[in-house]
C-alpha cells in the first residue's frame, strides 16, 4: 500500500459523529471529485477505505443513497455516482449553490465557518482528490479540482487553519499543495492522521542521521587526502634539502622536525608536534614546517 493510501486509511477511521462537519466533509469530497456538475456527482476512488466511508458519509450528512455503487468485492478504480435530480437539487441547496452555476462552483464560507468544519472540508477535499509522497522520496501533499474558484478559495481555509498552501496549475486543474515534513505533520495531525505524520517525522529523523554520516565520512575523507597531500609535499621538500646537503646546516629544531616528518610520514602534525622532544605545539611545528619548504624552495 502506498503512503497515500495508508493516510487515506487512517483519516477514514475518523468518527462520523458531528453532522456539521459531515456536511463539511461531503462539499470538500463534491468539490474535489472527478465531477460535480448539474446532471451528476461522480467520485471515483481507488481506496477502500474511503469507499467503505463514502457511503456513510453521504448517509449522515443528507440520509442519502448514491444512485450507483461499485459491486461488492469490486477493486481498482471504483465509481460512485448521484444522478437523481432531487438529490443532486438537495446538496446544491444544503450548500447555497446555484446550480447554473454548477459548471464554475465556488466555496460557500458559511458551511465551513467551524474550525472542525475546515479540518473536515480538507479531509473530504483530500480523500477525493489529493494525495501525498512517500516520505522517503519527498514531502509534498497536494489537493487537485478542476474548479478554478475553488482552488482560489482553498488556501484561504488552509490559512485560518494555521497552514500556508501554494497552487500551480497542472493541465485542465488546480494544484493546492503543501511541502516540508514539519508542516505536513502538522497538518496531518491536525486532519486525524497522526501515525501518518509520525511516519513523516521519524522518516525526515533517519534522512538527517544517514546524511549527517554521510557527510562526517566524506569530511573525513576528504581531510585525510588534505593530510595526506600535505605531508607528501613536506617530505619531498625535506628530500630536496637533503640531496643540496643544506640539511645537516640546519639550526637542531628544523633537523629535528625534518626527521620526524620522515619518519613519521602518516602522522598529523598534531601528532608529529607531540614526538618532538620536548613536544612544541602544533603551531610552532607548522611554522619549522612551512620554514622547511621555503629553504626547499631556494634549492
Ligand atoms: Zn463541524
Amino acid at each position: 500500500m502506498t503512503f497515500s493510501a495508508r493516510v487515506k486509511e487512517e483519516l477514514c477511521r475518523k468518527s462520523l459523529n458531528k453532522k456539521c462537519c459531515a456536511l463539511a466533509e461531503c462539499y470538500g469530497v463534491l468539490l474535489f471529485c472527478n465531477s460535480w456538475t448539474s446532471r451528476e456527482a461522480r467520485i471515483v476512488t481507488e481506496s477502500d477505505a474511503f469507499a467503505r466511508r463514502l457511503p456513510q458519509l453521504f448517509r449522515k450528512a443528507f440520509r442519502m443513497d448514491f444512485d450507483r455503487r461499485p459491486r461488492p468485492g469490486e477493486t481498482g478504480k471504483r465509481v460512485f455516482l448521484i444522478t437523481d435530480p432531487d438529490k443532486l437539487q438537495t446538496l446544491d441547496r444544503a450548500y447555497g449553490c446555484d446550480s447554473a452555476r454548477a459548471v464554475n462552483r465556488t466555496v460557500n464560507f458559511p458551511v465551513v465557518e467551524e474550525d472542525c468544519c475546515k479540518l473536515a472540508f480538507c479531509r473530504g477535499a483530500f480523500l477525493a482528490g489529493g494525495a501525498v509522497t512517500d516520505p522517503e522520496k519527498d514531502y509534498h501533499l497536494e489537493w487537485v479540482t478542476g474548479h478554478i474558484a475553488v482552488s482560489r478559495a482553498f488556501p484561504v481555509i488552509l490559512r485560518e487553519l494555521g497552514f500556508e498552501a501554494k497552487q500551480a496549475e497542472r493541465k485542465a486543474n488546480h494544484v493546492t499543495y503543501v511541502k516540508h515534513s514539519d508542516t505536513l505533520a502538522d497538518l496531518l495531525t491536525a486532519l486525524g492522521a497522526g501515525v501518518s505524520a509520525m511516519e513523516i517525522i521519524n522518516t525526515k529523523l533517519e534522512k538527517d542521521i544517514r546524511n549527517g554520516v554521510n557527510r562526517r565520512v566524506n569530511c573525513d575523507a576528504h581531510n585525510l587526502d588534505k593530510v595526506v597531500q600535505a605531508a607528501q609535499e613536506q617530505i619531498a621538500a625535506i628530500e630536496r634539502l637533503e640531496r643540496a646537503g643544506m640539511l645537516s646546516g640546519l639550526p637542531e629544531k628544523l633537523r629535528e622536525t625534518a626527521r620526524l616528518r620522515l619518519e613519521l610520514p602518516e602522522c598529523t602534525l598534531a601528532e608529529l608536534a607531540q614526538s618532538c622532544d620536548p613536544p612544541v605545539s602544533k603551531s610552532c611545528l607548522n611554522h619549522r614546517l612551512r620554514k622547511l619548504m621555503a629553504l626547499a624552495q631556494e634549492c
